[in-house]
């Protein structure tokens, strides 16, 4: 914002003062249509699995009352969906409950170790049911940054996950931790499809996904990685995505150490 005073009469500075102030409005012009799309989107997102409970119960009620096979059918259906939609609500919360959080910045003191173990024992039920193995590389001693335990375990989790849903049946995903440079460096490697080059700057955005349809058969928001970005900015750390298209991809969170 800037602000001109302009002395209206020419030479006295006591005279008539117009005070002028010009916006810039590009900007708050782009959150104001983020936000818009951002509405749209999540409408849109909530409002498909909505349609389609709305249809199987229509169906349950009318057509197939007296079918019981048609029953379980329509019961396992509905049940998926509500799934979806309370997973995108969680998503929702999440992210504004971050959005709200984003200025004070974390003080724990949080071993990177124990997160890690963490998200191992959350995620370990789904790897098995997936056939999946997970091996985690963990420090030896513990490794301390300055940051929340929930929110780190969030971050994780998400990267765990993603390397779940897009890497190749009864493939291996790596969990590696490294320290260099007052950071930790901790990354998610999967043997997986890959990302097109083209794609990777985008991930982070709400509701970016390289294949809509496949994201949500696998149980996607889209939302993931736009609650990891938010997430490791809040902790002052940074991520990267590496990838290679038809072998697989690296994510890794570079956050700095704990002050000793
Ligand atoms: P989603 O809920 O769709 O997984 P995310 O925000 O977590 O949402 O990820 C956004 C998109 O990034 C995914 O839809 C997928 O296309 C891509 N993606 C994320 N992680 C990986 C990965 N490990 N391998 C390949 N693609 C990935």
């Amino acid at each position: 914002v800037a602000a001109y005073i302009v002395n209206l009469d020419g030479e006295s500075s006591e005279g008539l003062h117009l005070i002028v102030t010009l916006h810039d409005l590009t900007e708050s012009r782009r959150m104001q249509q983020m936000r818009v799309d951002f509405v749209a989107n999540a409408s849109h997102e909530l409002r498909t699995p909505l349609a389609i409970l709305i249809g199987a119960l229509e169906t349950l009620m009318g057509p197939a009352r007296n079918d019981p096979e048609a029953h379980q059918r329509f019961f396992t259906m509905m049940q998926a969906q509500s799934l979806r939609m309370s997973q995108l609500i969680d998503d929702l919360l999440s992210l504004s409950q971050i959005e709200i959080n984003e200025h004070s910045r974390p003080a724990d003191r949080v071993d990177i170790g124990k997160v890690l173990n963490g998200v191992g024992g959350l995620i370990r039920a789904k790897s098995v049911e997936m056939d999946k193995t997970i091996a985690m590389t963990l420090p030896e001693t513990p490794v301390f940054v300055t940051g929340d335990f929930d929110q780190l375990t969030q971050v994780f989790t998400n990267l765990v996950d993603n390397a779940l849903k897009y890497s190749r049946e009864k493939s291996e995903i790596r969990v590696e931790i490294e320290v260099a440079r007052r950071e930790a460096r901790i990354s998610v490697i999967d043997e997986g499809e890959g990302i097109p080059e083209e794609h990777i700057a985008r991930l982070t955005e709400r509701f970016y996904r390289v294949d809509s349809d496949r994201s949500r058969k696998l149980g996607g928001t889209g939302l993931g990685l736009a609650i990891v970005k938010h997430i490791v900015s809040r902790h002052r750390g940074h991520l990267e995505i590496e990838s290679e298209v038809g072998k697989g991809s690296r994510f890794t969170i570079r956050l700095p150490l704990a002050a000793e």
